[in-house]
């Protein structure tokens, strides 16, 4: 699913497990690593991340690599 973020403007992928894990507090981990909160629903539209669409086009690419494992390291990499 996408959503709007407040703090860049871009509307980012999310999975339906973060969307569920996050909408208890209105804060999201988009596909890219960013976490969004969520921009009110009346707003138009963002530009899509781009770096969403990377990481959506290569985890159509890579197959191979464990879900868990590419959560895990970036969510580490996080500040
Ligand atoms: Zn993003």
């Amino acid at each position: 699913m996408h959503i709007r973020c407040d703090t860049d403007g871009y509307t980012h992928a999310i999975t339906e497990d973060e969307f569920a894990t996050g909408r208890h507090e209105g804060r999201f981990r988009a596909v890219c690593g960013h976490v969004v909160l969520a921009a009110p629903m009346i707003e138009e539209p963002g530009r899509f991340d781009p770096v969403c669409r990377e990481v959506l086009r290569g985890d159509a690419a890579e197959p191979s690599v464990p879900r868990q494992e590419r959560r895990r390291s970036r969510w580490r990499s996080r500040r």
